[in-house]
């Protein structure tokens, strides 16, 4: 689009100047006489001229015969009226004026010129998200003709009942009167909720696809500026637009960015986005029955969503869109594997089991690694099952930075902390399988002890989350047996099994000191809790601290009664730098010799 403006402007610049050429190397033809001023004079004098027409200073005239002159008469005749009565011959000269086209187009040039460039600077602002200042109030909806999306139900896995859900709204918009007939409402907003990645922009695109109707996207977050007022008309634009093109559909991104609950979040009120938020509203409420635009939103955010976007004929209908199970990213490798070469060993049900909680965005992430990592090898042309393993690692955890400098001390922390998480996730019985342990640095992470669920659960009892507790606080505690020193590489475990207490404590009920109360924060007021009193908070506190202290002295025992196993598996890591169930199995089978 953008090459097909610049050879437009090219070419209407050469056609101008061609013509402009033409006009200059044409001679108007001439069949007038030219009559010296002091002659026309003397001819007026004898009588031979009876009519004249003036035009500014030409004289033009015709004689008896109808032969056609012109003479020029000086601008100021008294100053030639002497040496006319002195007999001298007078010419009068005009200055040459250049032609009317000439003329017309040299006024119109910068016209011309500022339009081209206009015309210029948009297409290529649009393009990259800029072009902020000439698009102020016009809503940066992308248009996506629907008949080009090619998207289709097919191309979305593992979200069945979604997709149940949806396929009204693609009859509804394949044809609007046999619905308005029958005296059906179809909702004018449909919520698409759930995790960034799992396939909501997909879904709407594909519903576009399906009913063969435009597809307006944009994102809430660019309908809130700096500046009061924009947004609010970026809303009303977007609308007008819509309505034009029906039946189509408006997809509104990150809807939270604007449909956040208005009393949320401190610091006073954001006029911007309030008004943002009423002018969505009012054009929601402004559909009368039916008009075949459907505006379908996007959230990973519900639960902060303003309530009065949720009111009957507004976002009334509501789809979760959720995490794919075991089945659903089975689904997921396949459609996205079918862009790809995939060698025979490679078997979907078991990739499918070993990338618990994956988005479907992840999955696709993870094809597209495995397809780049073939392109990189030598010796091979087709995905295996290594290389998936490869590609999972990286999407999981960032790439390897084997660059990354390590001093022998350093790594020698790593791999005790390493083997303490595995070796406590070994020993207890109920926790997740050990899958691998590894002291290659990835991302942010000097090492990584990763578990797989035999099979996906929805729900965790308290004896889980107990276990889980205890191989967070391993990586610590090994560190501490071996060094009797702490680093600053366990942050994050500690963190993350903090929470996790206070959760079992605050939000599920697991803690015989405080019982089945709820002490959660509302999302909708920014986190911040119910009034608590002194004394409850403290002992929240005290519930918490006895749960990391139980937890604490269980992984203790068990790394201190396997002190054997625990030098071995380090020494196994420091060796090798990544091991496998299988190479645990074996180490703890030689060393601990009690465990069966
Ligand atoms: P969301 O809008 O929920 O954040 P997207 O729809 O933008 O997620 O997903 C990003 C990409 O991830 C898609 O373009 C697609 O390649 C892949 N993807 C996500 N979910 C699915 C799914 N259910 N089926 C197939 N591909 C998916
Ligand atoms: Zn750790």
């Amino acid at each position: 689009m953008k090459y097909f403006y610049k050879n437009l402007s090219i070419w209407l610049i050469i056609g101008l100047a061609f013509i402009l050429l033409l006009n200059f190397f044409k001679k108007a033809p001439e069949d007038i006489n030219h009559i010296q001023y002091s002659d026309f004079l003397k001819r007026v004098k004898s009588g031979t001229i009876s009519d004249i027409s003036i035009n500014e200073n030409t004289i033009t005239w015709t004689n008896s015969n109808g032969e056609k002159f012109k003479s020029i008469a000086p601008q100021k005749p008294e100053l030639v009226s002497p040496l006319l009565a002195s007999g001298i011959n007078v010419e009068v000269q005009q200055t040459k004026e250049p032609h009317w086209f000439f003329k017309t187009l040299l006024s119109w040039v910068p016209f011309i010129l500022i339009i081209v460039l206009w015309f210029f600077f948009m297409k290529q602002g649009g393009g990259k998200g800029g072009g902020k200042a000439m698009a102020f109030g016009k809503s940066k909806a992308k248009l996506i003709d629907g008949q080009k999306s090619k998207v289709k139900f097919k191309d979305v896995a593992g979200v069945q009942e979604a997709k149940d859900e949806l396929v009204e709204i693609v009859d509804f918009l394949k044809d609007p009167t046999k619905f308005t007939d029958a005296g059906a409402r179809i909702p004018t907003g449909v919520l698409l909720y759930g995790e960034p990645g799992t396939g909501k922009t997909l879904l709407a695109k594909a519903i576009a696809g399906e009913a063969g109707v435009p597809f307006f996207s944009i994102s809430g977050s660019s309908f809130v500026e700096m500046y009061v007022g924009i947004g609010a008309s970026r809303v009303r634009d977007l609308f007008k637009e819509g309505k034009k093109k029906a039946p189509c559909i408006i997809f509104i991104d990150e809807i939270d960015a604007v449909g956040r609950h208005r009393s949320a979040g401190g610091g006073g009120g954001n006029d911007e986005r309030e008004q943002t938020l009423n002018q969505l509203l009012v054009e929601m409420d402004g559909f009368e029955g039916n008009e075949s635009v459907i505006i379908i939103a996007a959230t990973n955010r519900q639960d902060i969503l303003d309530p009065a976007l949720l009111r009957p004929g507004r976002f009334d209908r509501q789809v979760m869109v959720p995490v794919p199970d075991v089945g659903g990213r089975e689904q997921i490798l396949k459609v996205h594997a079918a862009k790809i070469q995939v060698a025979d060993d490679v078997d979907w049900k078991v990739i499918a089991k070993g990338t618990p909680g994956f988005s479907g965005a992840e999955l696709a992430n993870m094809i597209n690694e495995a397809a780049l990592l073939v392109t990189r090898m030598k010796n091979a042309s087709k995905v295996t099952m290594n290389i998936l393993e490869e590609a999972k690692d990286k999407v999981m955890m960032g790439a390897e930075r084997r660059s990354l400098i390590i001093t022998d001390k350093e790594k020698r922390i790593t791999a005790f902390h390493e083997a303490g998480h595995a070796l406590v996730a070994w020993m207890l019985p109920g926790a997740d399988p050990v899958h691998k342990v590894t002291i290659i640095p990835r991302g942010k992470a000097l090492g990584l002890t990763m578990q797989l669920p035999e099979e996906e659960k929805l729900s965790h009892p308290r004896s889980y989350l107990l276990n889980n507790l205890c191989i967070l606080l391993g990586g610590r505690i090994a560190e501490e047996i071996e060094f009797k020193d702490m680093t600053t590489g366990a942050g994050n475990d500690i963190d993350r099994a903090s929470n996790m207490a206070r959760k079992m404590v605050c939000e599920w009920g697991m803690s015989e000191e405080i019982g089945t109360i709820s002490f959660k924060g509302d999302p909708a007021q920014g986190g911040q809790g119910p009034l608590i009193s002194q004394k409850t908070a403290e002992k929240i506190d005290r519930a918490v601290e006895s749960l990391i202290a139980q937890a604490y002295s269980t992984a203790k025992n068990i790394l201190t009664e396997n002190s054997k196993t625990l030098d071995a598996m380090s020494q196994a890591l420091l060796d090798v730098e990544t091991i496998s169930h299988k190479d645990i199995k074996k180490i703890v089978e030689e060393n601990s010799p009690h465990v069966s």
